[in-house]
Protein backbone atom coordinates (compact mmCIF):
# COMPACT_ATOMS: atom_id res chain seq x y z
CA UNK A 1 0.00 0.00 0.00
CA UNK A 2 1.19 3.29 -0.51
CA UNK A 3 0.80 5.48 2.10
CA UNK A 4 -0.45 8.43 -0.02
CA UNK A 5 -3.65 6.61 -0.16
CA UNK A 6 -3.96 6.23 3.78
CA UNK A 7 -6.15 8.82 4.62
CA UNK A 8 -5.21 8.73 8.29
CA UNK A 9 -2.33 10.90 9.59
CA UNK A 10 -0.06 10.15 12.48
CA UNK A 11 0.62 13.01 15.30
CA UNK A 12 3.62 14.01 17.14
CA UNK A 13 1.80 13.92 20.74
CA UNK A 14 -0.63 12.06 22.18
CA UNK A 15 -4.23 13.24 22.76
CA UNK A 16 -4.92 14.79 26.01
CA UNK A 17 -7.17 12.23 27.46
CA UNK A 18 -5.17 8.85 26.88
CA UNK A 19 -4.52 7.34 29.96
CA UNK A 20 -2.67 4.40 28.47
CA UNK A 21 0.54 3.78 26.25
CA UNK A 22 -1.97 1.38 23.92
CA UNK A 23 -4.39 4.67 23.72
CA UNK A 24 -1.67 6.99 23.40
CA UNK A 25 0.47 5.36 20.48
CA UNK A 26 -2.46 3.59 18.81
CA UNK A 27 -3.92 6.75 18.24
CA UNK A 28 -1.19 9.17 17.83
CA UNK A 29 -0.11 6.11 14.89
CA UNK A 30 -3.75 6.75 13.26
CA UNK A 31 -4.82 2.66 14.15
CA UNK A 32 -7.70 4.09 15.75
CA UNK A 33 -9.79 6.68 16.33
CA UNK A 34 -12.01 7.65 19.98
CA UNK A 35 -15.76 7.91 18.67
CA UNK A 36 -16.61 8.45 22.26
CA UNK A 37 -15.12 7.40 25.74
CA UNK A 38 -15.12 3.13 25.13
CA UNK A 39 -15.88 3.63 21.29
CA UNK A 40 -13.56 3.25 18.87
CA UNK A 41 -13.00 2.73 15.16
CA UNK A 42 -10.31 0.96 13.55
CA UNK A 43 -8.93 2.41 11.33
CA UNK A 44 -7.34 0.97 8.12
CA UNK A 45 -3.98 0.43 9.79
CA UNK A 46 -5.84 -0.66 12.91
CA UNK A 47 -7.76 -2.94 11.05
CA UNK A 48 -5.38 -4.63 9.58
CA UNK A 49 -3.77 -5.42 12.82
CA UNK A 50 -7.37 -6.99 13.67
CA UNK A 51 -7.83 -9.02 10.89
CA UNK A 52 -4.64 -10.79 11.70
CA UNK A 53 -5.11 -11.30 15.47
CA UNK A 54 -8.55 -12.69 14.31
CA UNK A 55 -7.20 -14.59 11.53
CA UNK A 56 -4.60 -16.57 14.00
CA UNK A 57 -8.02 -17.05 16.67
CA UNK A 58 -9.40 -18.73 13.87
CA UNK A 59 -7.00 -20.82 13.12
CA UNK A 60 -6.31 -21.90 16.27
CA UNK A 61 -10.15 -22.64 16.87
CA UNK A 62 -10.33 -24.46 13.96
CA UNK A 63 -7.20 -26.38 14.55
CA UNK A 64 -9.43 -27.95 17.39
CA UNK A 65 -12.28 -28.73 15.54
CA UNK A 66 -14.45 -25.81 16.03
CA UNK A 67 -16.26 -23.93 13.67
CA UNK A 68 -17.00 -20.26 12.57
CA UNK A 69 -20.64 -18.82 12.50
CA UNK A 70 -22.08 -15.29 13.10
CA UNK A 71 -25.05 -14.55 15.58
CA UNK A 72 -27.28 -11.43 15.73
CA UNK A 73 -26.21 -8.60 17.72
CA UNK A 74 -29.68 -7.65 18.29
CA UNK A 75 -30.69 -10.15 21.04
CA UNK A 76 -34.42 -10.98 21.21
CA UNK A 77 -35.94 -10.26 24.94
CA UNK A 78 -37.02 -13.93 25.02
CA UNK A 79 -33.34 -15.03 25.36
CA UNK A 80 -32.23 -13.24 28.31
CA UNK A 81 -35.27 -13.68 30.21
CA UNK A 82 -35.16 -17.20 29.72
CA UNK A 83 -32.05 -17.16 31.97
CA UNK A 84 -32.97 -13.81 33.94
CA UNK A 85 -29.83 -11.92 31.84
CA UNK A 86 -32.65 -9.26 30.70
CA UNK A 87 -31.36 -7.25 33.60
CA UNK A 88 -27.84 -7.77 33.63
CA UNK A 89 -26.12 -4.40 34.18
CA UNK A 90 -23.73 -3.98 31.51
CA UNK A 91 -26.76 -4.53 29.05
CA UNK A 92 -28.15 -2.34 26.17
CA UNK A 93 -31.52 -2.33 25.50
CA UNK A 94 -32.81 -1.28 22.27
CA UNK A 95 -35.99 -0.18 21.09
CA UNK A 96 -37.39 0.63 17.55
CA UNK A 97 -38.55 4.42 16.78
CA UNK A 98 -42.40 4.42 17.63
CA UNK A 99 -42.18 1.08 19.55
CA UNK A 100 -43.70 1.01 22.92
CA UNK A 101 -40.72 -1.42 24.49
CA UNK A 102 -37.32 -2.77 24.52
CA UNK A 103 -37.48 -5.77 22.59
CA UNK A 104 -33.70 -6.26 21.85
CA UNK A 105 -30.62 -6.37 23.77
CA UNK A 106 -27.24 -5.33 22.38
CA UNK A 107 -25.43 -9.15 22.30
CA UNK A 108 -22.76 -8.73 25.45
CA UNK A 109 -22.41 -12.88 25.14
CA UNK A 110 -24.34 -15.24 22.96
CA UNK A 111 -24.90 -18.52 25.56
CA UNK A 112 -28.76 -18.12 25.02
CA UNK A 113 -28.94 -17.67 21.39
CA UNK A 114 -26.38 -20.75 20.41
CA UNK A 115 -28.43 -22.84 22.70
CA UNK A 116 -31.71 -21.82 21.57
CA UNK A 117 -30.30 -22.50 18.02
CA UNK A 118 -28.72 -26.11 18.89
CA UNK A 119 -31.73 -26.96 20.06
CA UNK A 120 -33.57 -27.44 17.05
CA UNK A 121 -30.67 -29.19 15.80
CA UNK A 122 -29.63 -31.64 18.26
CA UNK A 123 -31.37 -34.86 19.91
CA UNK A 124 -29.12 -37.98 19.92
CA UNK A 125 -25.93 -38.68 21.67
CA UNK A 126 -24.56 -38.94 17.88
CA UNK A 127 -24.52 -35.38 17.49
CA UNK A 128 -22.36 -34.72 20.18
CA UNK A 129 -19.89 -33.42 20.40
CA UNK A 130 -19.39 -30.06 18.81
CA UNK A 131 -18.41 -26.39 19.40
CA UNK A 132 -18.71 -23.32 17.14
CA UNK A 133 -17.17 -19.43 17.46
CA UNK A 134 -17.69 -15.83 16.00
CA UNK A 135 -15.95 -13.00 15.89
CA UNK A 136 -18.07 -10.31 16.44
CA UNK A 137 -18.93 -7.22 18.05
CA UNK A 138 -20.21 -6.66 21.83
CA UNK A 139 -21.61 -4.36 23.77
CA UNK A 140 -21.68 -3.83 27.22
CA UNK A 141 -22.30 -0.56 29.08
CA UNK A 142 -18.92 -0.39 31.02
CA UNK A 143 -19.41 2.10 33.90
CA UNK A 144 -15.33 2.51 33.39
CA UNK A 145 -14.16 2.74 30.22
CA UNK A 146 -10.91 3.61 29.98
CA UNK A 147 -7.35 2.69 29.56
CA UNK A 148 -7.81 2.82 25.59
CA UNK A 149 -9.35 -0.06 24.09
CA UNK A 150 -8.35 -2.42 26.63
CA UNK A 151 -12.08 -1.92 27.91
CA UNK A 152 -14.79 -0.74 25.68
CA UNK A 153 -18.94 -0.44 25.49
CA UNK A 154 -18.20 -1.75 22.48
CA UNK A 155 -15.57 -3.96 21.28
CA UNK A 156 -14.67 -7.12 19.03
CA UNK A 157 -14.30 -10.63 20.89
CA UNK A 158 -14.60 -14.25 19.65
CA UNK A 159 -16.87 -16.14 21.94
CA UNK A 160 -16.91 -20.22 21.28
CA UNK A 161 -19.02 -22.46 22.96
CA UNK A 162 -18.82 -26.31 23.09
CA UNK A 163 -21.43 -29.06 23.76
CA UNK A 164 -20.82 -32.64 25.13
CA UNK A 165 -22.95 -36.01 26.25
CA UNK A 166 -20.64 -36.25 29.16
CA UNK A 167 -18.47 -34.23 31.81
CA UNK A 168 -15.48 -36.33 30.41
CA UNK A 169 -15.89 -35.43 27.08
CA UNK A 170 -16.51 -31.60 28.24
CA UNK A 171 -13.50 -32.03 29.91
CA UNK A 172 -11.14 -33.29 27.91
CA UNK A 173 -12.30 -30.37 25.10
CA UNK A 174 -11.60 -27.76 28.24
CA UNK A 175 -8.09 -28.74 28.28
CA UNK A 176 -7.85 -28.12 24.27
CA UNK A 177 -9.19 -25.00 24.58
CA UNK A 178 -6.55 -24.10 26.94
CA UNK A 179 -3.92 -25.47 25.18
CA UNK A 180 -5.57 -23.31 22.16
CA UNK A 181 -6.07 -20.45 23.55
CA UNK A 182 -2.04 -20.36 24.83
CA UNK A 183 -1.20 -21.05 21.23
CA UNK A 184 -2.97 -17.72 20.50
CA UNK A 185 -1.25 -15.87 22.98
CA UNK A 186 2.00 -17.23 22.18
CA UNK A 187 1.63 -16.24 18.60
CA UNK A 188 0.78 -12.91 19.85
CA UNK A 189 3.82 -12.49 21.17
CA UNK A 190 2.62 -12.33 24.50
CA UNK A 191 3.46 -14.12 27.89
CA UNK A 192 -0.04 -15.57 29.24
CA UNK A 193 -0.52 -16.85 32.59
CA UNK A 194 -3.19 -19.71 32.42
CA UNK A 195 -4.86 -18.71 35.79
CA UNK A 196 -7.97 -19.84 38.45
CA UNK A 197 -10.70 -17.61 38.84
CA UNK A 198 -14.02 -17.35 39.92
CA UNK A 199 -17.00 -17.81 37.50
CA UNK A 200 -18.43 -14.08 37.38
CA UNK A 201 -21.47 -13.65 36.18
CA UNK A 202 -21.95 -17.30 34.70
CA UNK A 203 -21.10 -20.20 36.83
CA UNK A 204 -20.46 -20.65 40.19
CA UNK A 205 -17.76 -22.70 39.08
CA UNK A 206 -13.84 -21.98 38.68
CA UNK A 207 -12.94 -20.79 35.43
CA UNK A 208 -9.69 -19.69 33.91
CA UNK A 209 -8.67 -16.34 32.42
CA UNK A 210 -5.49 -15.65 30.45
CA UNK A 211 -3.61 -13.21 31.96
CA UNK A 212 -0.78 -10.50 30.33
CA UNK A 213 1.35 -9.07 33.66
CA UNK A 214 1.04 -4.91 32.83
CA UNK A 215 1.12 -1.83 34.98
CA UNK A 216 -2.24 -0.97 33.52
CA UNK A 217 -4.20 -4.35 34.07
CA UNK A 218 -7.47 -4.05 36.10
CA UNK A 219 -6.77 -7.87 37.68
CA UNK A 220 -4.56 -8.84 40.82
CA UNK A 221 -3.16 -12.28 40.17
CA UNK A 222 -0.61 -14.68 41.96
CA UNK A 223 1.50 -16.36 39.89
CA UNK A 224 4.48 -18.72 40.31
CA UNK A 225 6.95 -17.40 37.74
CA UNK A 226 9.05 -20.85 38.29
CA UNK A 227 6.07 -23.38 37.25
CA UNK A 228 3.68 -20.52 35.88
CA UNK A 229 1.05 -21.50 38.56
CA UNK A 230 -1.56 -18.70 38.71
CA UNK A 231 -4.29 -17.54 40.54
CA UNK A 232 -6.57 -14.82 40.42
CA UNK A 233 -7.01 -12.49 43.70
CA UNK A 234 -10.64 -12.75 43.82
CA UNK A 235 -9.96 -17.12 44.15
CA UNK A 236 -6.83 -17.00 45.88
CA UNK A 237 -5.50 -19.94 48.30
CA UNK A 238 -2.06 -17.65 48.41
CA UNK A 239 -0.32 -14.67 48.82
CA UNK A 240 2.82 -13.12 47.67
CA UNK A 241 6.11 -14.34 49.23
CA UNK A 242 4.26 -18.18 49.51
CA UNK A 243 5.36 -21.02 48.67
CA UNK A 244 3.99 -22.22 45.39
CA UNK A 245 1.43 -25.00 45.42
CA UNK A 246 2.98 -26.74 42.76
CA UNK A 247 6.55 -26.34 42.77
CA UNK A 248 9.76 -25.00 45.24
CA UNK A 249 9.04 -21.39 43.74
CA UNK A 250 7.68 -18.52 45.51
CA UNK A 251 4.36 -16.22 44.73
CA UNK A 252 4.31 -12.97 43.82
CA UNK A 253 2.06 -10.80 43.42
CA UNK A 254 1.12 -8.87 39.56
CA UNK A 255 -1.49 -6.97 38.21
CA UNK A 256 -2.33 -8.09 34.68
CA UNK A 257 -4.93 -8.02 31.79
CA UNK A 258 -7.18 -10.29 31.30
CA UNK A 259 -6.95 -11.97 27.50
CA UNK A 260 -9.66 -14.16 27.76
CA UNK A 261 -11.77 -16.44 29.83
CA UNK A 262 -12.71 -20.26 29.47
CA UNK A 263 -15.69 -21.29 31.97
CA UNK A 264 -17.30 -24.61 32.35
CA UNK A 265 -21.45 -24.05 32.17
CA UNK A 266 -22.74 -27.21 33.24
CA UNK A 267 -26.47 -27.76 31.90
CA UNK A 268 -27.20 -24.02 33.19
CA UNK A 269 -28.24 -23.08 29.58
CA UNK A 270 -29.60 -26.41 28.53
CA UNK A 271 -31.50 -27.01 31.29
CA UNK A 272 -33.40 -22.53 30.32
CA UNK A 273 -33.66 -23.89 26.67
CA UNK A 274 -34.63 -27.69 27.24
CA UNK A 275 -31.04 -28.69 25.19
CA UNK A 276 -31.66 -32.51 25.41
CA UNK A 277 -30.49 -35.58 23.74
CA UNK A 278 -31.23 -39.24 23.64
CA UNK A 279 -27.95 -40.95 25.28
CA UNK A 280 -27.16 -44.39 24.07
CA UNK A 281 -29.04 -46.18 26.85
CA UNK A 282 -32.22 -44.21 25.75
CA UNK A 283 -32.05 -41.64 28.68
CA UNK A 284 -33.30 -37.94 27.68
CA UNK A 285 -30.05 -36.03 29.36
CA UNK A 286 -29.08 -32.49 29.28
CA UNK A 287 -25.99 -31.30 27.05
CA UNK A 288 -23.04 -30.14 29.09
CA UNK A 289 -21.46 -27.10 27.74
CA UNK A 290 -18.73 -24.42 28.11
CA UNK A 291 -17.96 -20.92 27.30
CA UNK A 292 -14.50 -19.49 25.43
CA UNK A 293 -14.24 -15.53 24.94
CA UNK A 294 -11.38 -13.52 23.50
CA UNK A 295 -10.98 -10.39 23.83
CA UNK A 296 -9.41 -9.70 19.86
CA UNK A 297 -9.64 -5.39 20.28
CA UNK A 298 -8.25 -5.99 23.77
CA UNK A 299 -5.65 -8.28 22.96
CA UNK A 300 -3.96 -5.56 20.27
CA UNK A 301 -4.06 -3.23 23.10
CA UNK A 302 -2.55 -5.67 25.15
CA UNK A 303 0.02 -6.27 22.54
CA UNK A 304 0.59 -2.41 22.36
CA UNK A 305 1.41 -2.20 25.62
CA UNK A 306 3.38 -4.61 26.35
CA UNK A 307 5.41 -4.39 22.28
CA UNK A 308 6.33 -0.59 22.59
CA UNK A 309 9.30 2.01 23.08
CA UNK A 310 9.92 5.60 23.44
CA UNK A 311 9.65 6.01 19.94
CA UNK A 312 6.08 3.89 19.47
CA UNK A 313 5.24 0.35 18.41
CA UNK A 314 6.80 -2.48 17.84
CA UNK A 315 4.53 -5.06 16.58
CA UNK A 316 5.18 -8.67 16.77
CA UNK A 317 5.71 -9.64 13.01
CA UNK A 318 2.34 -11.93 13.64
CA UNK A 319 0.35 -8.99 13.67
CA UNK A 320 1.98 -6.25 12.41
CA UNK A 321 -0.01 -3.99 9.61
CA UNK A 322 2.48 -4.98 7.25
CA UNK A 323 5.83 -6.66 7.17
CA UNK A 324 8.26 -4.11 5.22
CA UNK A 325 7.93 -0.34 5.52
CA UNK A 326 9.33 0.86 2.55
CA UNK A 327 10.98 4.65 3.03
CA UNK A 328 12.06 6.90 -0.43
CA UNK A 329 14.69 9.43 0.65
CA UNK A 330 15.36 9.89 -3.28
CA UNK A 331 14.13 12.49 -5.24
CA UNK A 332 13.05 10.66 -8.56
CA UNK A 333 11.51 7.49 -6.54
CA UNK A 334 12.26 5.12 -9.47
CA UNK A 335 14.43 2.96 -7.20
CA UNK A 336 11.54 2.77 -4.24
CA UNK A 337 9.06 1.64 -6.75
CA UNK A 338 11.09 -0.92 -8.25
CA UNK A 339 11.44 -2.52 -4.64
CA UNK A 340 7.78 -1.92 -3.65
CA UNK A 341 6.87 -3.49 -6.99
CA UNK A 342 9.15 -6.79 -6.46
CA UNK A 343 8.20 -6.75 -2.55
CA UNK A 344 4.27 -7.10 -4.09
CA UNK A 345 5.34 -9.32 -6.62
CA UNK A 346 6.53 -11.70 -3.90
CA UNK A 347 3.91 -11.16 -1.67
CA UNK A 348 5.31 -9.34 0.99
CA UNK A 349 2.91 -6.78 2.73
CA UNK A 350 4.83 -3.51 2.00
CA UNK A 351 3.56 -0.30 3.43
CA UNK A 352 5.69 2.31 0.91
CA UNK A 353 6.18 6.12 2.46
CA UNK A 354 5.73 7.76 -0.44
CA UNK A 355 4.65 10.82 0.75
CA UNK A 356 6.44 14.32 -0.26
CA UNK A 357 7.83 15.19 3.32
CA UNK A 358 11.65 15.35 5.09
CA UNK A 359 13.52 12.24 5.98
CA UNK A 360 13.39 13.04 9.51
CA UNK A 361 9.81 12.62 9.13
CA UNK A 362 9.57 9.62 7.65
CA UNK A 363 12.11 7.64 10.19
CA UNK A 364 9.62 9.19 12.95
CA UNK A 365 6.57 7.96 11.32
CA UNK A 366 8.23 4.31 10.92
CA UNK A 367 9.21 4.19 14.43
CA UNK A 368 5.84 5.42 15.39
CA UNK A 369 4.19 2.66 13.46
CA UNK A 370 6.40 -0.23 14.54
CA UNK A 371 6.37 -2.15 11.34
CA UNK A 372 9.32 -5.06 11.52
CA UNK A 373 10.95 -3.90 8.96
CA UNK A 374 12.14 -0.58 7.38
CA UNK A 375 13.63 -0.01 4.36
CA UNK A 376 15.51 3.11 3.35
CA UNK A 377 16.33 3.88 0.05
CA UNK A 378 18.45 7.06 -0.59
CA UNK A 379 21.13 8.69 -2.88
CA UNK A 380 23.58 7.61 0.10
CA UNK A 381 23.01 4.14 -0.47
CA UNK A 382 23.65 3.74 -4.31
CA UNK A 383 21.84 0.78 -5.77
CA UNK A 384 21.58 -0.76 -2.44
CA UNK A 385 18.64 -0.97 0.55
CA UNK A 386 19.73 0.02 4.16
CA UNK A 387 17.80 -2.66 6.09
CA UNK A 388 16.43 -2.30 9.76
CA UNK A 389 14.73 -5.02 12.28
CA UNK A 390 12.35 -2.56 14.35
CA UNK A 391 13.16 -2.12 17.80
CA UNK A 392 17.20 -3.26 16.94
CA UNK A 393 19.76 -0.24 16.29
CA UNK A 394 21.51 -2.81 13.77
CA UNK A 395 21.48 -1.46 9.67
CA UNK A 396 22.64 -3.80 6.76
CA UNK A 397 22.98 -3.01 3.26
CA UNK A 398 21.53 -5.52 1.03
CA UNK A 399 19.83 -5.73 -2.45
CA UNK A 400 15.76 -6.33 -2.91
CA UNK A 401 16.67 -10.19 -3.00
CA UNK A 402 17.90 -9.65 0.60
CA UNK A 403 15.31 -7.66 1.55
CA UNK A 404 12.29 -10.49 0.23
P1 LIG B 1 -13.59 -8.15 32.54
O1 LIG B 1 -13.40 -8.97 33.78
O2 LIG B 1 -12.33 -7.56 32.02
O3 LIG B 1 -14.70 -7.15 32.66
P2 LIG B 1 -15.21 -10.25 31.60
O4 LIG B 1 -14.72 -11.32 32.48
O5 LIG B 1 -16.51 -9.61 31.88
O6 LIG B 1 -14.07 -9.14 31.43
P3 LIG B 1 -15.78 -12.12 29.48
O7 LIG B 1 -17.24 -12.09 29.53
O8 LIG B 1 -15.04 -13.25 30.05
O9 LIG B 1 -15.21 -10.75 30.09
O10 LIG B 1 -15.36 -11.83 27.97
C1 LIG B 1 -14.34 -12.54 27.28
C2 LIG B 1 -13.17 -11.64 26.94
O11 LIG B 1 -13.60 -10.45 26.28
C3 LIG B 1 -12.43 -11.14 28.16
O12 LIG B 1 -11.49 -12.10 28.59
C4 LIG B 1 -11.77 -9.88 27.63
O13 LIG B 1 -10.56 -10.22 26.95
C5 LIG B 1 -12.75 -9.37 26.61
N1 LIG B 1 -13.56 -8.26 27.15
C6 LIG B 1 -14.54 -8.32 28.09
N2 LIG B 1 -15.07 -7.12 28.32
C7 LIG B 1 -14.42 -6.26 27.50
C8 LIG B 1 -14.53 -4.86 27.25
N3 LIG B 1 -15.41 -4.12 27.90
N4 LIG B 1 -13.71 -4.31 26.33
C9 LIG B 1 -12.81 -5.05 25.66
N5 LIG B 1 -12.67 -6.38 25.84
C10 LIG B 1 -13.45 -6.98 26.75
MG1 LIG C 1 -13.81 -12.73 32.23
Amino acid sequence: MKQSSLFTKTSKTAPSDAVSANAALLERGGFVYKNSAGVYSYLPLGWRVIRKISDIVREEMDAIGSVEMLMPALVDKKYLEATDRWGVDVGYRVRGIGEAVDAFALGWTHEEVLTEIVSHHISSYRDLPFSAYQVQTKFRNEARAKSGILRGKEFIMKDMYSFHATQEDFESFYEKSKQAYANVFKRCGLDAYCTRAAGGAFTGNITHEFQVVSPVGEDVIYVCPKCRYAENKEVATVKAGDKCPKCMGVIEEKTAIEVGNIFPLGTKYADAFNLTFTAEDGAKKPVIMGSYGIGISRLMGTIAEIHHDEAGLVWPASVAPFAVHLLDFTKSGTAAKDAYEALQKQGVAVLWDDRQTSAGDKLATADLLGIPLRAVISEKTGDKIEIKKRGSDEVTLGTIVDLI
